[in-house]
């Protein structure tokens, strides 16, 4: 059975450790209650990085595509 720790090729140690980092885009603590996740690419077991429960919610939002990501940063930064 493949673990969600396999999908993302860390071992289960790397992945435990990973749920205990704050979120790197708004910096969230995890805490035991509500830890963070390891975030990545599951085709290619790539492992990204840790976001909080918010954050992966807001990437799934925008289909987890850069480009969509930066379209919504150029509209929110953008002269009005
Ligand atoms: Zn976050």
């Amino acid at each position: 059975m493949r673990t969600r720790a396999g999908h993302l090729g860390l071992t289960l140690d790397q992945y435990e450790e990973a749920r205990t980092l704050p979120c790197e885009i708004c910096l969230a603590e995890a805490t035991a209650q509500l830890p963070n996740v390891p975030y990545g690419d599951k085709d290619s077991r790539t492992f990204y990085g840790t976001v909080c429960s918010s954050c992966v919610s807001a990437l799934g939002k925008f289909r987890h595509s850069p480009v969509l990501l930066r379209r919504a940063v150029d509209f929110l930064t953008r002269q009005r």
